[in-house]
């Protein structure tokens, strides 16, 4: 069995500032490095490092071919990552002395994707095989669709959220992953819409997984958190991994938020989720 992702990769640029520009302000950063990121990127990264066979499927752009040998470097198959003439995907991040940050991204070549890519993407997806989306590419509903028509189990993240992002896959998707402000955005545009089965991250305090009128709860873990950056990306990555070895579903999701506890006890993005081993001894 495997993962298949069609998600956003992106270039991550980090500026230390001293604090946050004013508008009109212009400041000099302390710091700048650079690093693997994109919601799809990571969630393929925690996946592989959670023990899943990851076939990515993507897009980069100029000066992105960097990127896609990051994702490699993790164990994920890149094979499926089509090189545009856009501008890669890239986040231009300052992050003061309090860890506040302010963000913007250029989506470039993860919007460019097209319902060809998707097809080409999952072209070796086999029933019973995860799918995993999240809203920084286009091609969203595509890959959903082709991913209902072949039997995969097609989990979306909904981040960053946006109703009609949502509304375009909600027919084809077998599960729904968001943290909780994203579940309150989406329960005030839609109400009580019909939803397929839904897992709600709730930061320190674990997780609840909502199915056919049921509730299953793990409470987080207790740990020593130091940077929470991707620990939603850690979760769905987990989850899709856990999804893929057939655990039974209180081990799935065990699985991913004792995944996701780790990683926020480690600096970094991508560099921090944890390999299984890791994982299931924190659980032994
Ligand atoms: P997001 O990063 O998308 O906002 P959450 O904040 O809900 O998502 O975190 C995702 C998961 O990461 C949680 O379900 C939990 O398992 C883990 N996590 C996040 N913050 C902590 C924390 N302070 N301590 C332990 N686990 C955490």
């Amino acid at each position: 069995m495997a993962v298949f992702n069609l998600g956003s990769i992106n270039i991550d640029h980090f500026y230390e500032v001293a604090h946050l520009p004013a508008p009109g302000e212009t400041i000099a950063a302390k710091t700048y490095r650079t690093g693997l990121g994109g919601k799809g990127a990571n969630q393929s990264v925690a996946a592989a490092r959670a023990g899943a066979k990851v076939f990515h499927g993507g897009a980069v752009g100029a000066g992105g071919e960097w990127a896609r040998a990051a994702l490699g470097s993790f164990g994920v198959d890149t094979s499926n990552v089509v090189k545009l003439a856009e501008p890669s995907g890239h986040a231009v991040i300052c992050v003061d002395p309090d860890a506040e940050n302010s963000i913007v991204i250029v989506p470039g070549a993860n919007r460019r994707l097209t319902g060809a890519d998707a097809e080409a993407a999952l072209r070796f997806a086999k029933v019973g095989d995860v799918l995993l989306l999240q809203n920084e590419t286009s091609a969203q509903a595509d890959a959903a669709r082709i991913g209902r028509e072949k039997g995969l189990f097609v989990i979306y993240s909904a981040a960053p959220f946006d109703v009609r992002a949502v509304q375009a896959v909600l027919p084809y998707i077998d599960m729904l992953v968001m943290n909780e402000v994203e579940a309150q955005q989406l329960h005030e545009a839609l109400g009580a819409a019909e939803l397929p089965q839904t897992v709600i991250t709730l930061g320190a305090r674990g997780a609840v997984w909502c199915k056919s009128g049921s509730e299953i709860a793990q409470p987080g873990f207790e740990v020593g958190p130091i940077d929470t950056t991707g620990a939603g990306d850690c979760f769905t990555g987990a989850l899709a991994a856990a999804m893929d070895r057939g655990l039974p579903g209180t081990d799935v999701l065990r699985f991913a938020v004792a995944a996701s506890a780790l990683q926020v006890t480690k600096p970094g993005t991508a560099a921090a989720m944890p390999g299984l081993e890791e994982i299931q001894s924190f659980l032994n």
